[in-house]
């Protein structure tokens, strides 16, 4: 393995898990997501999830007040309360989560017990589970992870023989890649998560399971204990990653790779023209990836083999090194890969090596910019359609186009006094 492993601690600048209500909530529209935290909770959810507060909205936070902080009120009959008036008034929901939060775990507030209980009380009309989404225990996409593995004990059982897809795509993305697999033999594909939180896929011996995402290690160790096969596989981001991808799986079905030549060759040698105009960009740029969602590895390997970027330093706030073999192997030899974070120091290497891209997330974005280096805001590739092998153009577009743009600004934050501009 030729990266360049390394770890570092110290002060984060990362999302905690609870940001990733804001995508899982759109995927199942009949789920609710009670945070059972603090009002630092609720304005971070609402930050995040911008102008979504005022439609209806399939989430909310359950504030701890100082009274259940202090242990003056019994928590666990507050949270009752609150769960059944929401249930009352919001009769469509059919799934809720509690997620556990800083505060909830540190007065060590059992929400597995309430869900539990919840659960005898209201007879299966609604599914209560329940996971962390924390800052102490999980960063951004972890909540995903924690989400699906609370989903664990109520998929079914089959065994059926099927490919089932684990990890939130965009909706397209997903019909797209579910008729390319059937067009290639796979008959059933299911997802986890499905569209409704009800409609919950069975697993067993007889599954096989790709992960979209890089960030699922929790849910893909739940599949595997219910017995189905997780392949190993890069990650569907550009489309050799995605091209591999899916050969993975063809393979596990013994499908004849001629006949998946035949319906992928085409799609790659589109993917290979819309990504042409975004290499002349990007080709030769150096880029730093500062960790936030563990997608950065994935991102890198396409950045550095398709775009043709060079890459000063990959960060990531986990690395599961079996999840993400195929991937490491992928990098070049020597690559940089900083588990964790120190971000004076992070910063302080992002300014000695002056990278022409740099990607953070929104917190550092401006200050960074405002010293001249240019960023691209990684949160936006978690909400962008950004998988499969049609999707490399756009994927490679997002971060052509923060450097397009410098482009177009640099003559104005630098205007040379050799060509004053001449007012009339
Ligand atoms: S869960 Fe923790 S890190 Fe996240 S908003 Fe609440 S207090 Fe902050």
């Amino acid at each position: 393995m030729g990266a360049n492993l390394q770890k570092e601690s110290g002060p984060r600048e990362v999302f905690c898990g609870l940001t990733s209500i804001v995508w899982l909530h759109r995927r199942m529209p009949d789920a609710f997501f009670l945070v059972v935290g603090s009002r630092t909770c609720a304005h971070l959810i609402q930050s995040a999830a911008g102008v979504m507060i005022f439609a209806e909205p399939r989430f909310g936070t359950a504030i701890l007040s100082e009274r259940d902080l202090a242990g003056l009120a019994d928590a666990h009959d507050e949270l009752d309360r609150v769960a059944k008036e929401l249930l009352q008034r919001r009769p469509e929901i059919r799934t809720l989560f509690l997620v556990g939060s800083c505060p909830s775990e540190v007065i060590k507030l059992d929400l597995a017990r309430a869900a539990e209980r919840l659960n005898d009380e209201l007879h299966g009309r609604v599914r209560v589970v329940n996971y962390s989404g924390s800052g102490i225990e999980t960063t951004f996409t972890d909540g995903e992870d924690g989400a699906l593995t609370a989903l664990g004990p109520l998929l079914p059982s089959t065994d059926e023989r099927q490919l089932l897809l684990v990890g939130t795509l965009a909706d397209a993305v997903e019909d797209r890649l579910i008729h390319l697999f059937t067009r290639l033999g796979i008959q059933t594909v299911r997802s986890l998560p499905p569209r409704q939180s009800t409609e919950l896929p069975p697993v067993g011996p007889g599954t096989t399971v790709l992960l979209t995402q890089p960030f699922l290690s929790n849910t893909a160790r739940m599949l595997r204990d219910r017995g189905a096969r997780v392949l190993s596989a890069p990650f569907p981001l550009g489309a050799e990653g995605s091209r591999r991808w899916m050969e993975t799986a063809c393979r596990d079905f013994n499908l004849p790779a001629d006949r998946v030549a035949e319906v992928l060759d085409p799609l790659e040698r589109r993917a290979h023209q819309a990504l042409a105009p975004h290499r002349q960009i990007l080709q030769g740029k150096r880029i730093v990836l500062l960790p936030e969602s563990q997608l950065e590895l994935s991102l890198a390997r396409f950045l550095q083999r398709e775009c043709g970027m060079e890459l000063v330093e990959v960060g990531t706030p986990y690395l599961n090194r079996e999840l993400m073999a195929e991937e490491l192997a992928l990098l070049p030899e020597g690559t940089t890969v900083m588990e964790g974070q120190h971000v004076d120091r992070q910063l302080d290497r992002v300014r000695d090596s002056h990278p022409d891209l740099v990607v953070c997330g929104m917190g550092l974005a401006n200050p960074l910019e405002a010293e001249g280096i240019t960023t691209k805001w990684s949160i936006e590739l978690v909400f962008s359609p950004i998988h499969g092998i049609d999707q490399a153009g756009d994927l490679a577009e997002l971060f052509s186009r923060p450097l397009r743009r410098r482009q177009r600004i640099e003559p104005a934050l630098h205007p040379t006094t050799l060509h004053p501009t001449v007012h009339a």
